[in-house]
C-alpha cells in the first residue's frame, strides 16, 4: 500500500511549477490530492483527471485566491465536507517582483507578503484543529534559500521568506506533541515560471543581458552550476510526509546546489 493512503494534501498554487510537482508525488503516494492555483480551467480540469487517473485518487481543484482570507475559509469548508479535512499542507503558493526598494510598487509588496507569508497562517490555523484531533499532520512550507539569505532587488521576497521559515519554526513547536511536524524546504533556482518571469526584470535591475542573468546570477550562486528541479524538490516533500520523517521537525531543507553552504 502506497505510505499516504487515506491522507488528503492541500497543495496550494499546484497548477505549475513546484505545486503541480509535489501534488503529483504525493498523489502517486496514495494521498487524495486538492489542487489550488491560477490558470486556464479546460488545462486544469485535464490535469486534475489525469492525476486521479494515474493514481486511483480523489482530485479536487479548489481555485481560491491564497491572499483573500474567506477564500481560504470557504476551501477548508469544501475540503473538510468532500475530503474529511487536510492531513497534509503545504503551502506553496508564491509570486516574487523584482525591482530596486526606491521603485518597489507598495502594492507588490502587499501582494508578496500576503501570498507567500500570511497564507500560510491562514491555512495552518484552519488546518490545525484537524491535525490535533488525528494526532497526525504535515506541514511543509516551501521557502526559498532566500529564507536564508538575501539577494539585492527582493526585499518583498526575502523578507517574506525569511518570515515563513519563523513561522515554520514556531508552528513545529505547537505541534510536537500532536504527530504534527512543520517543515520549510528552501530549494535555490528552480527552472519554473516564477523564474523564467524575472530573469528580463533582472536583467534591468543589474544593466546586464537575460543570458548574463542566468549565467552570472542565477546559476553564478548555485555551486553546482545546476538548476534544481522540480521533481527533487517534490521528493523531498513526500520524504517530509513520511514516517521516517516524523522527527524532522522545525527544519530549513536546503535544496540549493550548496549555495548557502557559501
Ligand atoms: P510558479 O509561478 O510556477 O507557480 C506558482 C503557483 O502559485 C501557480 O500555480 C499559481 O497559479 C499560484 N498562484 C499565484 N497567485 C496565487 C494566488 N493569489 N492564490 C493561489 N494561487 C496562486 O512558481 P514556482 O517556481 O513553482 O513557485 C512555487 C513556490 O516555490 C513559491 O512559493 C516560490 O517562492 C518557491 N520557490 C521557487 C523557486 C524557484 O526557483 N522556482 C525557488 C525557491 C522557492
Amino acid at each position: 500500500m502506497a505510505q499516504l493512503t487515506g491522507k488528503t494534501a492541500l497543495v496550494t498554487g499546484s497548477t505549475s511549477g513546484i505545486g503541480m510537482g509535489i501534488a503529483k508525488a504525493l498523489a502517486a503516494q496514495g494521498a487524495n490530492i486538492i489542487l489550488n492555483g491560477f490558470g486556464d480551467a479546460a488545462a486544469i480540469q485535464t490535469e486534475r483527471a489525469q492525476i486521479a487517473k494515474d493514481n486511483g485518487v480523489d482530485v479536487l481543484f479548489d481555485g481560491a485566491d491564497m491572499t483573500k482570507a474567506d477564500q481560504i475559509e470557504a476551501l477548508f469548508t469544501n475540503a473538510q465536507s468532500k475530503l474529511g479535512g487536510v492531513d497534509i499542507l503545504v503551502n506553496n503558493a508564491g509570486v516574487q517582483h523584482v525591482s530596486p526598494i526606491e521603485e518597489f510598487p507598495p502594492e507588490k509588496w502587499d501582494l508578496i507578503i500576503g501570498l507567500n507569508l500570511t497564507s500560510a497562517f491562514h491555512t495552518t490555523r484552519l488546518a490545525f484543529p484537524g491535525m490535533k484531533a488525528k494526532k497526525w499532520g504535515r506541514i511543509v512550507n516551501i521557502a526559498s534559500a532566500h529564507a536564508l539569505v538575501a539577494s539585492p532587488f527582493k526585499s518583498a521576497y526575502v523578507a517574506a521568506k525569511h518570515g515563513l521559515l519563523g513561522f515554520t519554526r514556531t508552528i513545529a513547536l505547537e505541534g510536537a506533541t500532536s504527530g504534527i511536524t512543520c517543515n520549510a524546504i528552501c530549494p535555490g533556482y528552480v527552472k519554473t515560471p516564477l523564474v523564467e518571469k524575472q530573469i528580463p526584470d533582472t536583467a534591468k535591475a543589474r544593466g546586464m543581458t537575460e543570458e548574463q542573468v542566468i549565467r552570472d546570477v542565477i546559476l553564478a550562486a548555485q555551486p553546482t552550476k545546476q538548476f534544481v528541479t522540480v521533481e527533487q524538490v517534490a521528493a523531498l516533500a513526500t520524504f517530509l510526509c513520511s514516517d521516517a520523517a516524523a522527527q524532522i521537525n522545525g527544519a530549513p531543507l536546503s535544496i540549493d546546489g550548496g549555495w548557502v553552504a557559501e
